[in-house]
């Protein structure tokens, strides 16, 4: 039998299972909760391409705050960084959905059952209690690389931060805004450990030759990201 599933309106968090009367991502009161199967017949899950191989997953219409998912065709496997809140089941398997952190579940756990999908988090993320009806299939410890993704643990936004290179993209999710011209820290969490993990991103970033960035709510040159981001860190 199906779980009941809601889907809170404004952030797009899913409660799998139960319905609390606040909503344990943003705080929203219940009258903002859809029913999951209203969830999938308002939203769709729309793909645009990023390049040959990257295709940036959104909720159309925008599903509350809303964020991008990244899909990645590599090598006859497909894995999704990060997941869609909006469950769709016209859209092309995943075999693999890794997170950048606990922040975007979306409807993972439904993608997890539809397409035998095995969902990966960093460990120190997966223990965070709004994981809680989510199955993560790894939750891993190290950095890794498989078939062309290279995963990066830094922390710093949240304790599992992990970000994620592909060739020349580099998928960076929600770790800094991008402001006029600018570009600030994630302001929802610790400000100390997310400005201290960012001279740990800016390492691993020395020397690559990326030209692309995929961010929560961006795709932009990497030239111009860098340039933000070397300022935000005071490089220059
Ligand atoms: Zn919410
Ligand atoms: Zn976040």
């Amino acid at each position: 039998m199906e779980k009941e599933q809601y889907v809170c309106t404004v952030c797009g968090f899913n409660m799998v299972g139960y319905h609390p009367d606040l909503c344990p991502f943003c705080g929203a009161p219940k009258e903002k909760f859809i029913t999951s199967e209203e969830c999938s017949t308002r939203f769709i899950v729309k793909g645009t391409p990023v390049n040959e191989e990257v295709t940036r997953l959104n909720s159309v219409p925008a599903l509350g705050f809303e964020h991008a998912a990244y899909r990645i065709e590599t090598n006859g496997k497909t894995f999704w960084i990060d997941c869609p809140s909006c469950f769709d089941s016209s859209l092309k398997p995943a075999d693999v959905i890794t997170f950048t952190h606990h922040h975007f579940l979306g409807a993972s756990n439904q993608y997890r059952d539809y397409f035998h999908a095995k969902v990966r988090i960093h460990k120190l993320d997966s223990a965070h209690s709004i994981c809680r009806a989510f199955t993560f299939d790894v939750t891993f410890q190290e950095n890794f690389v498989e078939r062309g993704i290279e995963a990066f643990h830094t922390g710093g936004h949240t304790p599992g931060f992990t970000f994620y290179l592909f060739e020349d993209v580099l998928f960076i999710c929600d770790y800094v805004f991008l402001k006029e011209g600018g570009m600030s820290f994630n302001p929802f969490g610790p400000q100390k450990e997310t400005r201290e993990c960012a001279f740990k991103i800016d390492r691993v970033l020395q020397g690559r030759n990326i030209s692309k960035v995929c961010g929560f709510n961006y795709v932009i040159d990497y030239k111009d990201w860098k340039k933000r981001f070397a300022r935000l860190l005071g490089k220059d």
